[in-house]
């Protein structure tokens, strides 16, 4: 689908886009944090609640025979989404951070021994480093940072500088949430799988955004939110390789993740991945995830990726010649991120103060650390303004950024 012919006709799909915020039409560029959700998505939540109404894998009546149906529709849509070999590989969780803190405990417990190293990197988000830190400090596991180049990117030459024989896990994300640069993840996938190595990617900015296919990337696991992509909170997936999913054991325990138990604790767990499921999902969550995967893929992810970056062009274009204040962090960065920050008279306008200002306007942009802490160290600001597009984004979303930022000095922030 041509974005730019069909724009109109994508917005009206959007309700929200017909609310205000501070008087003006919403100008929404904070899809980084969230992305806004469209009516087929929203309906689909609706009918769960108003037709269907019962728990997952639990009854014995027509109600849940039904939902138990488009639940396991849902896995099935996800597998393809990411190009899975099978739906026993999809574990629905509640998002990115629940996916990577069961990995990072399952796989520090029961894989890592002392002295193994699992790497990170600088610009990495707090969800895909902290839980490998907080897993691994009493067990003598170190975390390690793949620097980053001039330009802040991920590459295969900073990983090699940091790879050695105690590494046993890469945990990265496969397009940062501040910078916007996409990770070598296929390259680097190869080279683990040659050592054993075991891969983990956070692929919550990448997802919505790009061709994602778990296979050719050759990745062992792979993680993401739903909200990030059309989709609704409080849902996400684990994709694992089945021959890992069946190897770990899950690290929370409850109904209907048993097949059965005695009381003195004997085990026996369900097949994967329903072991992995403990307690009521979010039913509404997959029903409408699955709606948000039919709709992105209505559009078409090299469709969207390719529309983002005509977006960040034009705001390139027009900042070189117009905002003579503004810093731009990562110009070529192959995403629809742009971060920056305002300067007047020499001095940094502070980046809360830019997003406050640009909310006067109705413009929804993100501040500060972005929960990726580690890259202060690397852009040495006490933070960033970023604006970050999506596919219903238009070009005059855009030029309303530019002239608000033109008006953006001391006296008026
Ligand atoms: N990883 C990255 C790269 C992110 O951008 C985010 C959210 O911004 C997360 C992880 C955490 O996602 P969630 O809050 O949906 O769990």
């Amino acid at each position: 689908m041509d974005i730019r012919d069909n724009i109109e006709r994508i917005r009206a799909d959007f309700p929200i886009l017909k609310r205000t915020m501070s008087g003006y039409p919403v100008d929404y560029l904070d899809n980084c944090a969230t992305t806004l959700k469209p009516q087929q998505m929203i309906d689909a939540v609706v009918n769960y609640y108003t037709y269907l109404g019962a728990n997952a894998h639990r009854g014995d009546y027509e109600m849940s025979a039904q939902v138990d149906y488009h639940y396991e529709e849902a896995r099935k849509r996800t597998a393809q989404f990411i190009h899975a070999k099978s739906e026993k590989e999809i574990v629905f969780t509640s998002g990115t951070t629940e996916s990577l803190n069961i990995l990072a405990m399952a796989i520090t417990n029961q894989v890592l021994q002392e002295g193994d190293v699992v790497i990170s990197t600088q610009s990495e988000h707090a969800s895909s480093v902290l839980p490998w830190l907080e897993a691994g400090e009493g067990k003598g596991v170190e975390v390690r940072y793949i620097p980053l180049s001039p330009e802040g990117r991920v590459t295969v030459e900073n990983f090699l500088s940091v790879l050695d024989d105690k590494v046993k896990v890469v945990a990265i994300a496969q397009v940062s949430n501040v910078l916007g640069y996409e990770a070598p993840v296929k390259e680097i996938a190869k080279i683990c799988r040659e050592k054993g190595i075991l891969t983990v990617i956070d692929g919550a900015q990448s997802v919505a955004h790009l061709p994602v296919d778990v296979q050719d990337m050759d990745v062992d696991f792979f993680v993401f939110s739903a909200h990030k992509m059309c989709g609704p909170t409080g849902i996400g997936v684990l994709y694992g390789r089945f021959e890992l999913l069946e190897e770990l054991t899950p690290v929370f325990f409850g109904g209907e993740s048993n097949a059965r138990f005695n009381r003195c604790g004997n085990l026996v767990l369900k097949k994967t991945p329903f072991k992995y499921e403990s307690g009521t999902q979010p039913i509404e969550g997959a029903l409408g995830m699955k709606a948000a995967m039919d709709y992105i893929d209505g559009i078409g992810k090299k469709n969207i990726h390719e529309y983002e970056l005509a977006l960040k062009e034009h705001f390139l274009k027009r900042a070189a010649q117009e905002l003579p204040r503004v810093k731009i962090y990562n110009p070529t960065a192959k995403s629809g991120i742009i971060t920056f920050n305002v300067y007047d008279d020499g001095k940094l306008i502070f980046p809360q103060d830019v997003a406050s200002f640009l909310n006067s306007r109705g413009i929804a942009v993100r501040s500060g650390e972005h929960c990726a802490k580690l890259l202060g160290e690397f852009i040495d600001v006490p933070g960033t303004v970023r604006a970050s597009a999506y596919f219903y984004n238009t070009f005059e979303d855009i030029d309303r950024l530019v002239e608000a930022l033109k008006d953006c000095t001391f006296t008026n922030c």
